[in-house]
């Protein structure tokens, strides 16, 4: 098995105690989504990507279509206009297949659209780096990516000993249930069994797992729709690659590179020199790919 990165996937507990508490803080934790929020879309991935998927994952919607079409006998001329709508109505296109009755194995799935991504696009960030290091706050990310995707974009960002946790698909969904039928009433559009952002369920399980408290947290990414489900759950919002306030919106940042001028107080708040035992307490759980 080969093992990547140093990042530690549910160890949440040791955490907390790891950064200096000051009465009254206003933000205790920083969440941070994966994909086109902690490299850009300017990263030139997107030229390896076709036509009519811009509004999914830019890294792996069309290994996604080809999964529907190859694995899944979905008929080709309809498969970008049934991906972008599942993605729409249910967070992500994974889970929208298994609301409508699809079925196939996750791990096979993450493997055919995240195994061949062409990584070697995303070059190490020395700048988020240092910027990581130096944020006197507990830092979890938080991706609808699976654990082994998450880890290969953290890696090749050079940025496996940044965070604190990781939450991700295999965080929020440990077990695969195969046979779930569905017997909601038919007018309404099946549920999924998957639980993704930007669903509140998937939000609020995040905050129980890894002990955050919303109204402290602030939550960086770049899709408008998570955003606005994370401003209605309490979190302050961030919106990476728009400089365009919006609603749901408190911050809005061109690139996460920015994020200590737009949010200077989150470094002023305990004094940085103070901090950051993030690079050592991050060395504990290889993840698995
Ligand atoms: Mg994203």
């Amino acid at each position: 098995m080969q093992r990547l990165g140093l990042l530690k996937i549910f160890g949440f507990e040791m955490e907390k105690d790891s950064y200096q508490q000051v009465s009254g803080q206003k933000y205790e934790c920083v969440l941070f989504d994966v994909d086109d929020t902690l490299y850009p879309l300017s990263s030139g991935i997107s030229a390896e990507i076709t036509k009519n998927i811009a509004v999914i994952c830019l890294f792996c919607g069309c290994l996604s279509q080809e999964y529907m079409v190859t694995k899944l006998g979905i008929d080709q001329t309809n498969v970008t206009e049934m991906a972008l709508q599942l993605y729409k109505d249910y967070g992500t296109t994974m889970a929208g297949l298994r609301a409508i009755g699809y079925d196939f194995d996750y791990d096979d799935y993450h493997s055919f659209v995240h195994g061949r991504l062409p990584y070697e696009m995303l070059k190490p960030d020395p700048v988020l780096r240092n910027l990581l290091h130096s944020l006197p706050i507990r830092k979890v990310i938080f991706s609808n990516g699976n654990e082994a995707h998450v880890a290969q974009v953290v890696s090749r960002l050079g940025l496996e000993d940044c965070f604190d946790g990781v939450i991700c698909f295999e965080t929020l969904n440990p077990t695969h249930n195969s046979s779930e039928p569905n017997d909601d009433d038919v007018s309404e559009i099946p549920k999924t069994p998957v639980i993704c952002k930007p669903f509140e369920e998937a939000f609020e399980k995040a905050f129980k797992i890894a002990g955050m408290n919303p109204e402290k947290t602030l939550f960086f990414d770049d899709s408008i729709r998570n955003l606005k489900t994370a401003k209605s759950t309490g979190l302050h919002t961030i919106w990476v690659g728009s400089s365009h306030q919006t609603t749901g919106v408190d911050h809005a940042l061109e690139s996460i590179h920015n994020m200590r001028e737009a949010l200077p107080e989150l470094w002023e708040a305990i004094g940085a020199s103070d901090v950051c035992s993030t690079e050592k307490a991050a060395i504990e759980t290889p993840v698995r790919a």
